[in-house]
């Protein structure tokens, strides 16, 4: 049975308050981390199976916070998308990228770099004048960069992503769909969108072995990637077996922490010479 005006103490509740508050720190720490430049990209290598080269990387950004030291995004991206400092965020993830690549070609190495995108950032939070701005600025040609989204992103307004993603496709950078597999209606919206590249989750890849099922699904999706004309990128490959198990599905790509977890640009640049051999 239901007691009657029994959730009146909801407005009171000293934990909510807490909570409300802890948020309201977080933004502000959020703001100042920016200021003060304590964003930092890692990078973790991806891989051609079947060449076993290093053909770029996924740029994945941590916090190098003052006393807690290394936090991830999960831990603080989902704030930041909430109040919208994802946009500041996500243009200095962008910049970051571009200079890096830069640095990158002047020192010989063609890498490919993928970054996320979050929805919040589409259409005006990274719009594609800013996108092709900056790509000059820094002398980057765009099929060197890819932008990582994921389903829910095209499912939230499909016109207004498309547009977007039509726009930035047309600069000539690549779109990859990450975490595919997890949502739904995958199928029709491949069609539907300019996407280059599928990005297996790692999920599945990393039950493999233990699960017929998700083996099964992996190989589906691989199998039609490949009829699509689409590339294939299997992230969470954490062991030679799943390498080699991918390599004879033909997925073409890799990531996972068997080649290299995310790594600081010194690390990845003193890395990048032994990593595909795996
Ligand atoms: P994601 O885009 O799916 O990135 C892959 C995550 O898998 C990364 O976690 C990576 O470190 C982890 N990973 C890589 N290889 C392996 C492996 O072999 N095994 C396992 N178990 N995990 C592996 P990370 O770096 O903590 O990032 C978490 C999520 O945060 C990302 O998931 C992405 O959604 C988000 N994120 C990261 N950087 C950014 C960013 O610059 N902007 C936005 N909007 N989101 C970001
Ligand atoms: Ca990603
Ligand atoms: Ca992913
Ligand atoms: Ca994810």
């Amino acid at each position: 049975a239901k007691a009657a005006g029994g959730d009146t103490h909801v407005f009171f509740d000293p934990t909510l308050s807490r909570i409300a508050e802890h948020r309201r720190q977080l933004e502000k720490d959020l703001r100042q981390a920016l200021h003060k430049e304590e964003f930092v990209l890692f990078y973790q290598p991806v891989v051609d199976l079947h060449a076993r080269r290093l053909v770029g990387a996924e740029a994945l950004i941590r916090w190098r916070h003052p006393e807690r030291g290394l936090v991830s995004p999960d831990a603080f991206i989902p704030l930041a998308e909430q109040t919208g400092i994802i946009d500041e965020i996500g243009l200095w993830v962008f910049d970051s990228v571009c200079r890096q690549i830069s640095a990158w070609r002047a020192a010989g190495h063609d890498y490919r770099i993928s970054f996320n995108v979050s929805g919040r950032q589409i259409p005006d939070g990274l719009s594609p004048e800013i996108l092709a701005e900056t790509l000059r600025r820094y002398a980057v040609p765009p099929q060197s960069i890819a932008l990582e989204i994921t389903e829910g992103v095209l499912l939230a307004d499909v016109d207004q992503a498309r547009a977007w993603l039509d726009a930035a496709h047309g600069l000539g950078m690549r779109v990859y769909l990450d975490d595919f597999g997890t949502g739904y209606s995958s199928l029709s919206y491949l069609k539907r969108f300019p996407v280059d590249t599928l990005k297996v989750d790692k999920s599945f890849v990393l039950d493999m072995h233990d699960d017929g099922n998700e083996r099964t699904l992996v190989e589906a999706i691989i199998a039609m990637g490949r009829s699509l004309g689409l590339d294939v990128v299997a992230e969470g490959v954490e062991s030679a077996a799943h390498a080699d198990l991918l390599r004879h599905m033909g997925c073409h790509y890799a990531q996972g922490y068997h080649f290299a977890r995310p790594l600081p640009v010194a690390e990845f640049e003193a890395a990048a010479g032994h990593i595909a051999a795996q």
